[in-house]
């Protein structure tokens, strides 16, 4: 039988009317003669409301209890839709994440896949079950306790299952219609995407578009899944196919536009310039478990000091200054700067490659609008800029008619 996987995100599942209506994409698909794998996400809210309970109760909460707790919003939704599935005659049963089992690391509460073996789903199948409804986002680490992927990882659990078991497809179902250019609600001229290149939608994921988590993502494109992100709410729209970047004809220099306010800004001032200073930076960083993100380093005028400017996810602020003031000594900086009113604003497409002048249009779009661009970014496929924070929005609508991305 061919097999597809379908998810439902939060808003997909957020009642009982709506488990139905999803259950009813379900049956369409077992009509067409396909047996399903559907991961479902925890009513829409759900999640949120239990990270509270466990954070009122215990400030230093005990990881493995987090999971434990936060886990449970996705087992009610898939013991519901298999419910509803078997009201309607279709043979369903649900599984948690250690019936599967899926394997996982024991990084709790950010636990990653280590295997997702199939023996035990193909024998359902076998036995003539339709569907097989999974609750996303979990799994069970190697000391045989429940863990959890990360915000948003029931995206991950569906991509995963597509790849471990050769799903024709993986059809993420969630509130809004597919991958636009930006977010809509920033510009409302935004269009959907008919396609995007898993390179392309890596970046936007990553760089703050919050429509997949960027996990999924990277194993989509690893095991060149086709992945279609679509509505529930709107069926017979298209959605957005996530493919390789050969199957994309028109190829536009800017493909998407994605920006961050999860960010801030540290600048180390008078740093000595000599080999392994970045190392004594960045190793306490490391260590402390912040991610850093973009890095300059100035040229030293009198080849002995220079400035340093880095930045980090605004909610680790705290502990980066906390690390390099620890390590104050051997750095040897004279003082320590940072500013958390900043964003960042990244221009994406594959398209860049073979377009010279990319950057200059999106310096000189900012610059028109007297926007500072105070740290720069790129890779092949993208150009990110950090700005002050009350020009995002500026920034997004001026670069979304630049690349000439509006919707006629
Ligand atoms: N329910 C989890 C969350 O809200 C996982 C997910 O929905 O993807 O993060
Ligand atoms: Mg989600």
């Amino acid at each position: 039988m061919p097999l597809l996987v379908m998810k439902f995100g939060g808003t997909s599942v957020a009642d009982l009317a709506r488990i139905e209506n999803a259950a009813l994409k379900v049956q369409q698909e077992v009509e067409r003669g396909y047996d399903v794998i559907v991961i479902v996400s925890a009513m829409s809210g759900k999640t949120n409301e239990l990270v509270g309970w466990v954070e009122t109760t215990s400030h230093l909460y005990d990881a493995r209890e987090y999971d434990a707790v936060v886990a449970s919003g996705e087992n009610v939704t898939a013991g519901l839709m298999a419910l509803r599935l078997q009201e309607m005659g279709i043979p369903a049963r649900s599984w948690q994440g250690w019936q599967v089992p899926i394997n996982t690391t024991s990084a709790h509460s950010s636990a990653r896949f280590v295997s997702i073996p199939r023996e035990h789903l193909d024998a359902k199948f076998a036995e003539g079950f339709k569907v097989a409804v999974v609750a996303g986002f979990q799994g069970i680490g190697p000391d045989g306790r429940i863990t959890t992927l990360g915000r948003g990882g029931s995206d991950t659990t569906a991509v995963a299952f597509a790849a471990a078991f050769g799903a024709e497809r993986c059809d993420i179902y969630t509130d809004v219609d597919g991958v636009y250019t930006t977010d809509p609600r920033i510009v409302p001229k935004a269009r959907r995407l008919e396609k995007i290149a898993f390179e392309e939608m890596l970046e936007m994921a990553s760089l703050g578009a919050k429509v997949l988590q960027t996990r999924s993502v990277e194993i989509a494109m690893l095991h060149r899944v086709p992945t279609r992100v679509l509505s529930t709410f709107t069926p017979d729209v298209g959605g957005t196919l996530l493919c390789d970047e050969e199957d994309i004809v028109e190829k536009k220099p800017v493909t998407g536009i994605a920006y961050s306010r999860d960010e801030a800004k540290i600048t180390l001032h008078k740093i000595p310039d000599r080999p392994g200073v970045a190392a004594t930076i960045f190793g306490p960083l490391a260590d402390g478990g912040v991610n850093v993100d973009m890095i300059v380093q100035n040229v030293s005028e009198d080849g002995k000091q220079t400035d340093l400017t880095f930045t980090v996810a605004r909610s680790e602020l705290a502990r980066a200054l906390s690390a390099i003031e620890t390590h104050g000594k051997e750095i040897g900086y004279r003082d320590v700067t940072h500013d958390a009113n900043v964003a960042k604003v990244s221009i994406i497409g594959i398209g860049m490659r073979a377009h010279p002048g990319v950057a200059k249009t999106m310096f000189s779009t900012l610059s028109d609008k007297g926007i500072n661009i105070q740290v720069i970014s790129t890779s092949e496929i993208k150009v990110s800029v950090l700005i002050d924070e009350q020009y995002v929005e500026l920034a997004v609508r001026a670069l979304h008619s630049a690349y000439e991305l509006d919707a006629v």
